[in-house]
């Protein structure tokens, strides 16, 4: 599964981690590629290298959305 970070941040400061299926994909300017990982918890690491504050967006990657 490929994974994308938001380069805008949330009203609360997260960047958003998606995959690249999810509805809520950002536009190309307004997004990182991650690369591919098997699992949400690999990709929110990655996100991590980008910002400091990340959340899994709630409808793609329910597993690691904490906010
Ligand atoms: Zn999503």
């Amino acid at each position: 599964m490929r994974y994308y970070v938001n380069k805008n941040a949330q009203s609360n400061g997260d960047h958003e981690v998606h995959r690249s299926t999810c509805s809520w994909l950002p536009n190309a300017d307004n997004r990182i590629y991650l690369g591919e990982f098997a699992t949400s918890q690999e990709a929110l690491r990655e996100a991590r290298k980008y910002y400091t504050q990340v959340d899994g967006c709630m409808y793609c990657c329910p597993e690691i959305h904490k906010h």
